[in-house]
């Protein structure tokens, strides 16, 4: 695992593998997408099926029992 941590341990950077969570490819590309909400994001793009997902997601690091 990474040791670069950086801000608050109450967040986490999850990064997301440049892997197509569809089909397995790894023929991927960054590209600005639009999202649902109308703005746009940086987006990993699959070359080979078309799937694009968030290049990174924060999460809220909640420590639950
Ligand atoms: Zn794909």
């Amino acid at each position: 695992m990474s040791a670069a941590s950086t801000g608050p341990d109450s967040f986490r950077v999850i990064r997301h593998e440049p892997v197509c969570p569809e089909c397995g490819s790894s023929d991927v590309i960054t590209e600005d997408v639009d999202m649902a909400d109308g703005t746009a994001e940086t987006a990993y793009l699959c070359r080979t099926c078309g799937e694009a997902w968030p290049l990174a997601c924060v999460t809220e690091w909640s420590v639950r029992p």
